[in-house]
């Protein structure tokens, strides 16, 4: 079972021939509002490798946060818990041009009021094998989460995204990390981190390089290269949510770190495959042929 504590946001992505600049209005062609944040992401993403979900965020109580919930919903994850504040959902404001640039304003919303987790939410944490996070929340509830988790045996899994700092007593219960080089970089306060700088923070680490592929390193001494999966890319847009929650369902069904390690690689490259972030996530299948190659 896996827990995702995490962001939702309604992403409305409009495309046109070149980007507006300040003052400007452009004409645009097309037009998809689909379910984003990298709460949500994960949480989609790690039903679709196949594990039981829970997840824990807040949405707003308009009309985004009823179609949120129904998305989130059906992609078979568990919503039961998750809260409606009163206020607008998290929004992000998506503009892509012809060459795919884009321009993105991230509203928070209701993210940004999960504060204060209830019991029967700490308890779902509790309840899960693993615990995945993001940085999309207030870290001081990443943070409660995790002091839960850790309380009852639960892994803690933290894709330290968007790229930050992040507190030591949250780094402190992190059992497994999983940065860009970007993210790592902020995190260790060093332009060019090496995998192995990581390893001051935390006790097992995953760097992901895009189509180099990504880096396992822990405490004991382990150090392996993870080499891309050769596929087709159209959109590399959430294949570091594909990986990050395959990671963690494998961890959680007790497979070998670098055998997961591999097996989140061949979730990564299946979602580049496809235009989009939500929509583009692999199914269990998809990741197990590609795994297999
Ligand atoms: P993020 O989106 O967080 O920056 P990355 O771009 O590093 O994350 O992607 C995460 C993982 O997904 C990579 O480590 C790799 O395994 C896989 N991946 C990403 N881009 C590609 C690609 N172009 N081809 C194959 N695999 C990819």
């Amino acid at each position: 079972r896996v827990v995702v504590v995490g962001s939702a946001n309604m992403d409305l992505v409009g495309t046109a021939p070149a980007l507006p600049r300040a003052r400007e209005t452009v004409l645009g062609t097309d037009f998809v509002m689909v379910p984003g944040g990298k709460g949500a992401n994960q949480a989609i993403a790690a039903a679709r490798a196949g594990a039981s979900v829970v997840f824990l965020g807040a949405i707003g109580s308009d009309s985004f946060g009823v179609t949120l919930r129904a998305r989130i919903t059906a992609a078979g994850v568990d919503t039961g818990q998750l809260r409606v504040t009163y206020g607008p959902s998290g929004v992000a404001l998506v503009m892509v041009d012809a060459e795919g640039e884009n321009l993105i304003l991230v509203t928070p919303g209701a993210n940004a009021s999960l504060v204060g987790l209830t019991d029967a939410e700490l308890a779902a944490v509790r309840g899960a094998d693993v615990m995945v996070a993001q940085l999309e929340i207030p870290v001081e509830t990443v943070t409660e989460a995790a002091v839960a988790a850790r309380s009852a045996g639960t892994r803690v899994v933290l894709n330290a995204a968007p790229a930050r700092q992040v507190p030591a007593e949250l780094l402190d219960l992190v059992d497994m990390l999983v940065v860009n080089e970007v993210e790592a970089a902020a995190l260790t306060g060093r332009g060019r981190a090496a995998p192995e700088a990581l390893l001051d923070l935390v006790p097992r680490a995953v760097l992901t390089l895009g189509a180099d592929g990504a880096w396992y390193v822990d405490r004991d001494g382990t150090v392996a290269h993870v080499p891309a999966f050769e596929v087709e890319v159209v959109d590399s847009t959430a294949a570091g949510d594909a990986f990050t929650a395959a990671l963690a369902v494998a961890w959680g069904e007790g497979r070998d770190l670098l055998d997961a390690v591999r097996w989140a690689a061949a979730a990564g490259a299946a979602c580049t495959r496809r235009l989009g972030a939500s929509v583009a996530l692999p199914h269990r299948a998809e990741i197990d042929e590609l795994h297999a190659r």
